[in-house]
């Protein structure tokens, strides 16, 4: 039975644009992911390179995080996934396989395409037990 309480979370995370955490856990076994609703942006940082083994300086990946406005100067987001058919969690960047025109990025692990990121997995087996579903804990809501 949908409550009161889901809405609200619901009007409160559109009328902001502040980042909004949960909690992802398993109902049978200690399988529990933090999702955060907008991921990890990142800008290439040209300060500091590294040379890379042939010599050429390669600009690094810095995190940006809400309420930077560096956020929106983004060109990457690494959102965590879980791959559902081996249990294999990573970060994967959503804007390098969505501009690639997939839904879903492919399993380093096991090279399938049942990988969702945490903040959609409610509702889905779990891969990390027999017979566990995965559940939205919005009790915890954590922003920032
Ligand atoms: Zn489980
Ligand atoms: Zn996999």
């Amino acid at each position: 039975m949908p409550t009161n309480k889901d809405a609200g979370d619901r009007s409160k995370k559109g009328a902001c644009a502040m980042a909004m955490g949960w909690s992802v856990q398993c109902d049978s076994c200690d399988v529990c992911f933090e999702a955060w609703d907008d991921g990890n942006p990142w800008v290439w940082s040209y300060e500091d390179m590294k040379p890379d083994a042939s010599g050429q300086l390669l600009p690094k990946k810095r995190y940006v995080y809400h309420p930077s406005p560096e956020s929106y100067e983004a060109v990457g987001n690494d959102f965590e996934h879980l791959c559902l058919d081996c249990g294999k969690a990573d970060h994967y960047d959503v804007f390098k396989f969505k501009g690639e025109g997939r839904e879903r990025p492919q399993c380093v692990a096991c090279g399938g395409g049942n990988v969702y990121d945490v903040c959609h997995l409610g509702g889905k087996k779990c891969p990390g037990c027999d017979g566990g579903t995965l559940r939205d804990d919005f009790s915890c809501t954590m922003i920032s």
